[in-house]
C-alpha cells in the first residue's frame, strides 16, 4: 500500500477562520479523500500556530491570558473543520507539549550541524506580520498589509546559514526532486533563490509567548520557524513510528504568501539536519473578495460558518472549489454563490438525480449494467480526464469534467424521453434507464471526495430505491 502524507498550513491563531483558510483546508481534504478511495494509506494533518508577540498583543487587548486566547481561537477552527467535514487524521497546536519537545530536538540538531550563529540584528519589525520588513516593503512608511508603522528593533538573534543550502535546493527543484506546482510559482521560487537571499534568524529576544531556545534562556524560537516544524513534530519527530512511516510529506498545500518559507526555508532547515525533503508543494493563488484582499479594515472577511448556514456544508465545499482554478489568483463574489448553487447543484446534479431516480422507481429498475455506447464512451473520456486532473491536484478542472457529464446525461434524457419509451413499451426503454443509472453511479463516485455527505445520501437512496417514499431532494432550490 502506498503511503500519502498531506498537510495544510497551520493557521495563525489570531482570529476566527475565514474562507481563505477554509479553501486550502477543503482543498487538502478532497485530495486526502481521493487518495483514501484509491487505497493509499493516507495521513492528513491540520493545525493552529499559537505563539508569538502578535498573539500576546491580541490577548492583552482582549484582556485574556495568551493561553485562554488561543484556546478560544482553536475551538473556532475545530468547530469549523468539523462543520465542513474535514476528515483530518491529526490536529496539532504549537502550544502542545509534543510540539515543544519536537522543536527542541530539531533546534538541537541544527546547533549540532554548526549552521547556526549568533549575531546582532537591527531592523524594522511588524508584529502583526511577525517579520522584519525592509524599507522597500513599506508604503508611506507603513506595513502595506497592516497599515501600521513597524518598530525599529535591535536584538541579538541566532541566525541560520541559509546561503550554504541554496545551491542544493535549486538543484533539487530543477530536477523535480522537490516538486513545486504550479509552474508559475516554481519560477517565482527559482527567481527568489537567484536574487540571493540573506540568512534568516531562527530566534527572538524578549518574546515571552513561545518555545524557549535550547541552551539560551534569553531567546525563544522564532514563531514561524517552529510553526514550519509542525509537519514533523506531529509525526513524533525524530524517533516516532509515524515519522518513520510517513516522512517525507508527499504534499504540502500552501498559499502563495508563504511560498518562500515552504519552498526555500523549510527545505534548507531539513537539509541542515540531514532529513529528506517533502516531495511536493502545491501553491494556491491569492484569494480576494470582491476584488480586494480580505481584511478587517475593509470589512470583507467571509466567515465560512455564515455560508454553511445558508448553503449547507457540502455545497460550501463545492462553491469554494468551483470559483477559479487554484493555480491562479482568484476573486470571490459572494452574490455569485447563489446563482451557481441553483444552476449547478439544485438544477444540475440535484435535478438530474431526481429525474433518474424517479424513473427508476416508477419502472422498477435498480442498477445500470447495460449501458448505451455513446454514454459509455463519454463516461470513459470523463473518467480519464477526471483522474488525470485529480492526480495533479487540479480540483477545479476535475469538477468541470464531472459537470460536463452531468449536462450530457441531462441531454440524453431530453433526447430519449424514457417516460415516452416506457409508455410505448419500446424495447429501448430499459437500456436508456440503465444507462442513466450507470451514469448516476459514476457521478456519485467522482463527487464523493468533494461532497462526501450528499453523495453518501444519494448512494444510500439509490441502493434502496424500492423503499423510497419521499424524493431525495439533495439540493433544495434557494
Ligand atoms: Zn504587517
Amino acid at each position: 500500500m502506498n503511503k500519502f502524507y498531506i498537510t495544510t498550513p497551520i493557521y495563525y491563531a489570531t482570529a476566527k477562520p475565514h474562507i481563505g483558510h477554509a479553501f486550502a483546508t477543503i482543498y487538502a481534504d478532497v485530495i486526502a479523500r481521493y487518495k483514501k478511495l484509491k487505497k493509499n494509506e493516507t495521513f492528513f494533518t491540520v493545525g493552529t500556530d499559537e505563539h508569538g508577540i502578535n498573539i500576546e498583543e491580541k490577548a492583552i487587548k482582549a484582556k485574556k491570558l495568551p493561553r485562554d486566547y488561543v484556546d478560544e481561537i482553536n475551538s473556532f477552527y475545530k468547530k469549523t473543520w468539523q462543520e465542513l467535514y474535514i476528515d483530518y487524521d491529526d490536529f496539532i497546536r504549537t502550544t502542545e507539549e509534543r510540539h515543544k519537545k519536537g522543536v527542541e530536538k530539531f533546534i538541537n540538531k541544527l546547533i549540532k550541524s554548526k549552521d547556526v550563529y549568533k549575531q546582532k540584528y537591527e531592523g524594522l519589525y511588524c508584529s502583526s506580520c511577525e517579520k522584519f520588513l525592509t524599507e522597500k516593503d513599506l508604503v508611506n512608511g507603513l506595513c502595506p498589509d497592516h497599515l501600521k508603522a513597524p518598530q525599529k528593533l535591535t536584538e541579538e538573534n541566532y541566525f541560520f546559514n541559509l546561503k550554504k543550502y541554496l545551491p542544493e535546493i535549486r538543484k533539487k527543484i530543477i530536477k523535480n526532486e522537490l516538486r513545486i506546482r504550479p509552474e508559475a510559482r516554481r519560477k517565482e521560487t527559482l527567481k527568489m533563490i537567484d536574487s540571493g537571499l540573506a540568512d534568516f534568524s531562527i530566534s527572538r529576544e524578549k518574546v515571552k509567548w513561545g518555545i524557549g531556545y535550547p541552551g539560551d534562556k534569553t531567546q525563544t524560537v522564532y514563531v514561524w520557524v517552529e510553526a514550519l516544524m509542525n509537519y514533523v513534530t506531529i509525526l513524533d519527530f525524530p524517533d516516532g513510528e509515524k515519522f518513520k512511516k510517513f516522512w517525507p510529506a508527499n504534499l504540502h498545500i500552501i498559499g502563495v504568501e508563504i511560498n518562500k518559507f515552504h519552498t526555500i526555508f523549510w527545505p534548507a532547515l531539513l537539509l541542515a539536519i540531514g532529513e529528506s525533503l517533502p516531495k511536493e508543494i502545491f501553491i494556491h493563488g491569492l484569494f480576494t473578495v470582491n476584488g480586494q484582499k480580505m481584511s478587517k479594515t475593509i470589512g470583507n472577511i467571509i466567515d465560512p460558518m455564515t455560508l454553511i448556514e445558508k448553503f449547507g456544508s457540502d455545497a460550501v465545499r463545492y462553491l469554494l472549489l468551483s470559483q477559479f482554478p487554484a493555480s491562479e489568483h482568484g476573486d470571490i463574489k459572494e452574490e455569485l454563490f447563489i446563482k451557481k448553487y441553483n444552476a449547478n447543484l439544485a438544477n444540475g446534479i440535484g435535478n438530474l438525480f431526481e429525474r433518474i431516480f424517479t424513473l427508476a422507481i416508477n419502472y422498477k429498475q435498480k442498477s445500470g449494467k447495460n449501458c448505451d455506447d455513446e454514454i459509455k464512451k463519454f463516461q470513459e473520456k470523463t473518467e480519464f480526464v477526471y483522474k488525470e486532473k485529480m492526480e495533479n491536484y487540479l480540483l477545479y478542472e476535475a469538477l468541470n469534467e464531472v459537470f460536463f457529464f452531468v449536462k450530457k446525461l441531462d441531454q440524453y434524457i431530453d433526447f430519449n424521453k424514457p417516460w415516452v419509451l416506457f409508455k410505448e413499451k419500446n424495447p429501448k426503454a430499459e437500456k436508456v434507464l440503465e444507462t442513466l443509472l450507470f451514469g448516476a453511479e459514476k457521478i456519485i463516485v467522482w463527487l464523493s471526495p468533494f461532497m462526501p455527505i450528499k453523495m453518501e445520501q444519494a448512494k444510500k437512496y439509490l441502493l434502496n430505491l424500492n423503499n423510497q417514499k419521499e424524493k431525495l431532494n439533495l439540493f433544495p432550490r434557494l
